[in-house]
């Protein structure tokens, strides 16, 4: 851990390296693009081979699968895979992350396709990491006195205390009773509170039960999907005029929240290349520009994410974002009129669902080709009537068949990444797409 390094990263993301047009950021993504792919010619036997043959957007895109299956080429720091998970798996299960090889961290992450993805990062680039959230995140004005709280599913070195006199970090370990979290976090009295939607659900609860009277400067969602309901009702609780969300994933850090809330893409490291998936969303490919340990290029995430059509008032020309919606494999697929799938996307279902009523939780889960389970923490028939329609009406508006509804109790389990809308069901989905 290099502190000054650090600083030298916020100092850079923060003032100095203004990118105030369009233009600016092209021509710095063009400059670090191609020292980037210089570095991968020389170190990344896996790059060195492609690049002879191929141009930089002619790449084959890159996964979670695939970079497990060529890791040992991939990474340009001689990390063998099996060591490394071993290690990562070691570091999982003790709860204790601060081994490494040869210092570099290296971690698991389970995101939701059902692989588990390993990841190495080196000193240099952590710190950077470090620097960068850190500018992304402190609030305008005092920079010095912040105490963070931090909710995370698994820990590592990458999130590791840069504790000093200037920031404290303080770590809730989600798979600790929250009880005893909302006790030592309103002890503690955060100024910047960092939790997943689900998390800071509970913490909102709390607060209205009057067992959390702090009111932090800026509170963050990370990891799972902030859905418009629980962006608003968090935010009241809490006292907040605005949520805002760190766009983080074992890929990279992606994305921000500026002073007006808008999200917007760090593209002064990352490169964004679109692919549309309707005619406003888009999952992301990205490649990290900086990135070296283990390269991240032409990547393609899955996520889905709605571009914000107007400019945004901070006057910012990294590209906005409206919402970022969910995973792509979570698109439930309804069956037209015409027979073919109809893609219904997370943030549609959401939507629908706050015209019904009754509840308060729910989760949506597509089981089979025609069949939506849905998880309620009230059963009544009213609620159960108010939800039918609003999902029907949604299939109506998408001249799609109504799909059949098996209603089912909610059980809430807060080590699990919250997915509102999910679908399980595999089925003909990609043939008929
Ligand atoms: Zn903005």
């Amino acid at each position: 851990m290099s502190t000054l390094r650090i600083l030298r990263e916020f100092a850079a993301v923060r003032w100095t390296r203004r990118l105030r047009t369009r233009r600016a950021i092209e021509r710095r993504q063009a400059r670090l693009l191609r020292r980037h792919l210089g570095f991968l010619r020389r170190r990344s036997p896996y790059f060195r081979d492609l690049l002879e043959t191929h141009a930089f957007a002619g790449l084959p895109l890159m996964d979670k699968s695939m970079m497990m299956s060529r890791f040992d080429e991939i990474n340009t720091v001689g990390v063998r895979r099996d060591e490394a998970l071993e290690l990562a798996i070691a570091n999982e299960r003790s709860r204790d992350f601060d081994a490494d090889l040869g210092g570099n961290s290296v971690g698991l992450s389970s995101g939701t396709s059902g692989h588990r993805g390993l990841f190495v990062v080196s000193p240099r680039e952590r710190d950077a990491w470090v620097g960068a959230v850190l500018a992304r995140t402190l609030p305008r004005g005092r920079l010095t006195g912040h105490r963070i709280a931090l909710f995370l599913r698994a820990d590592n070195s990458l999130y590791e205390s840069v504790g000093s006199r200037a920031v404290s970090f303080s770590y809730f370990d989600v798979y600790a009773d929250m009880d005893e979290n909302i006790r030592r976090l309103a002890d503690y009295a955060p100024t910047i509170l960092v939790a997943p939607p689900s998390v800071l659900r509970l913490i909102a609860r709390a607060a209205d039960a009057g067992r959390f009277p702090i009111v932090p400067q800026k509170v963050y969602a990370v990891a799972e999907v902030l859905e418009v309901a629980d962006e608003k009702r968090i935010a009241s609780s809490l006292r907040q005029e605005r949520l805002h969300q760190l766009y983080q994933c074992t890929e990279g850090f992606l994305a921000h929240t500026c002073a007006h809330g808008v999200i917007h893409l760090n593209e002064d490291s990352i490169l964004v290349e679109r692919e549309q998936l309707d005619d406003e969303r888009f999952t992301p490919i990205i490649t990290d520009l900086r990135r070296r340990a283990q390269p991240i290029v032409r990547y393609r995430l899955g996520d889905v994410l709605r571009p914000r059509s107007e400019r945004c008032p901070c006057g910012s020309a990294l590209a906005a974002i409206e919402r970022i919606e969910g995973r792509e494999g979570d698109t439930l697929l309804f069956r037209g009129h015409d027979g073919r799938r109809v893609p219904v996307f997370a943030d549609l279902v959401a939507r629908a669902l706050l015209y019904a009523e009754g509840f308060d939780e729910y989760r949506v889960v597509q089981t089979d080709a025609s069949l939506l389970e849905i998880a309620l923490d009230v059963l009544d028939d009213r609620t159960r009537d108010s939800v039918t329609r609003e999902i029907h009406g949604l299939a109506d508006r998408m001249h799609s068949e109504r799909p059949e509804i098996a209603f089912a109790p909610y059980t809430p389990d807060g080590s699990v990444k919250l997915r509102r809308v999910a679908r399980t069901w595999r089925g003909d989905a990609d043939e008929e797409l």
